[in-house]
């Protein structure tokens, strides 16, 4: 149980999961924005408030500019009320106040530490110049600004060369004095502080919401992927072997279509397995009921003579040859099945090969009385396994001559073209029916049960044969006119394609 935790969480933790990377993105792309609104908005309440302060403060300056004109203060800076005034103004807004005058004199601070001092900045100097500054400085909390102490009422003209008069303007000429304000920005900062603390306040709040949704969104959209997993083991653990059904996602519904095609094929694969073990058991069953029956027959006799002893232990050893022969061919088609990417290939002469094993079948063919004929029509060389190859073809040479007629021919011929040989063996037998053709190939099947059983055949060969010629990549294939004769195909690739 501890583990399981501690998987989920490093699986959370380690963003692996699907539903831990949704969680994560619904995380980002619900906060950042938050985050990145809430600076957003306080550096422009920021702004807007520095503007506001910086408007108000300067035109209470410029009234005080009106009067210290008025009162003629920049020359004789003896005026209780315009100290009062500036007092007022400096406590007002948590300042200090400099008027300075036009010899750069400050001649009135609020702090009263730098009366008489000069002063040339290059603040002031601007100012001189008509030019009012305002300046903030954030890092150290305040605002500093220049205000001209303009005299409106002196009205210079001005005659130039030409004679055209101009009246003097608001210019450099007529600034008198500059005020130099700097006031704490405490008052803002108090501000900013407060809204600051509601806005994350407010973020937080936000962020568990969010967190919240990104939970459960996260297990929404990932639950359809655990439901497919939980009915996959169910399966795999064999609760069930039905088809499965998790239509939720587009996406799911597709792996589980192609895990619904898995199990059939599955199903398929498991279906044949049991019968062929079905198969086999009842094929070597066989001949040991008909051993059986033959043992008891000879036990229930007392006196039984030695001639029906000897017919009954030759049929007896008749039946254990035939076992044999179904486990042979049983181990040769395990063997293949087992085998297929293990061939062992080498160079082989193929008509040479044909020969070899037309010699050895035609002592049989003789007994049955039929014709064997081989037709090279070129010589063949091909990459082939030989103990496969011949396999493949005794076993059909031995069928064309098992399932021929009194009197009958096969005719073997080996051809090839510049990608593939082939190797056709047609016969003038009994041939096999059209419903049958696409069933030879399956293990134990036989047309007639109890012919081939007459003639000795297991219903293997040709299972045999197909797994030999699939291994080299090659194709088997038949065409058969009932009473008249079958003709098998081999076309097999002159050079060995690797798997
Ligand atoms: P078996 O050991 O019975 O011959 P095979 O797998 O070699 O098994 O063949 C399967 C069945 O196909 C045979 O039982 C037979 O009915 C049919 N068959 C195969 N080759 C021929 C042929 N040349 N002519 C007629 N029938 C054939």
């Amino acid at each position: 149980m501890i583990k399981k935790l501690f998987g989920f969480l490093y699986q959370y933790i380690s963003f692996r999961s699907l539903r831990s990377r949704i969680f994560l993105m619904i995380l980002l792309v619900g906060i950042i924005p938050s985050i990145l609104m809430r600076q957003g908005i306080m550096r422009n309440y920021e702004e807007r408030a520095v503007e506001q302060r910086t408007l108000t403060v300067q035109n209470q300056l410029k009234i005080v500019a009106d009067h210290l004109l008025n009162e003629d203060y920049l020359n004789s800076p003896s005026s209780n009320v315009i100290s009062a005034e500036l007092d007022m103004l400096s406590n007002l807004y948590d300042g200090r106040v400099l008027i300075i005058n036009g010899n750069f004199k400050i001649i009135k601070d609020t702090y009263g530490i730098s009366e008489g001092k000069t002063i040339i900045s290059e603040e002031v100097i601007k100012c001189f110049l008509g030019e009012s500054v305002a300046k903030y400085d954030a890092e150290n909390g305040y605002i500093e600004m220049t205000t001209p102490i303009v005299d409106n009422k002196s009205n210079e003209t001005v005659t130039d060369a030409e004679g055209n008069v101009t009246e003097g303007s608001a210019g450099a000429s007529k600034v008198k004095g500059v005020m130099l304000t700097s006031m704490s920005n405490s008052y803002i900062v108090g501000t900013m502080e407060v809204l600051s603390r509601k806005a994350i306040i407010l973020e937080t709040i936000m962020i568990i919401i969010i967190v919240g949704i990104a939970f459960i969104l996260s297990g929404i959209l990932s639950g359809p992927f655990e439901r497919v997993t939980k009915a996959i083991n169910e399966v795999q653990a064999g609760y069930s072997n039905e088809p499965i059904s998790v239509p939720d996602l587009a996406e799911t519904v597709h792996i589980v279509d192609a895990f619904n095609q898995l199990l059939q094929r599955m199903k398929v694969l498991d279906d044949s397995r049991q019968e062929f073990v079905s198969n086999v058991s009842h094929e070597l069953k066989t001949p040991l009921t008909s051993m059986k029956v033959l043992a008891d027959s000879l036990l229930m006799q007392d006196n039984a003579p030695a001639e029906l002893y000897r017919e009954f232990l030759e049929d007896i050893v008749s039946e254990i040859d035939r076992e044999n022969r179904i486990i042979t061919d049983l181990l040769a088609l395990v063997k293949m099945d087992k085998t297929t990417s293990e061939l062992n290939i080498t160079a082989v002469d193929i008509n040479e090969l044909a020969e070899l094993i037309l010699k050895r079948l035609r002592p049989i063919a003789r007994k049955l009385d039929v014709e064997v004929v081989f037709e090279s029509i070129r010589p063949v060389i091909a990459e082939v396994d030989e103990v496969k190859m011949t396999l493949i073809m005794s076993n059909l040479v031995e069928n064309a001559i098992k399932y021929n007629k009194e009197h009958g021919w096969v005719k073997v011929v080996v051809d090839a073209d510049h990608q593939y040989f082939t190797f056709e063996v047609s016969d003038s037998g009994i041939g096999i029916p059209e419903e049958s053709l696409t069933q030879i190939y399956e293990r134990f099947y036989r047309v007639d049960k109890s012919h081939s059983r007459e003639i000795g055949g297991t219903g293997l060969g040709l299972a045999i044969s197909k797994n030999a010629v699939l291994a080299h990549r090659g194709f088997i294939t038949v065409t058969s006119t009932e009473g008249e004769g079958s003709c098998f195909l081999v076309k097999i690739p002159l050079n060995y394609i690797a798997q």
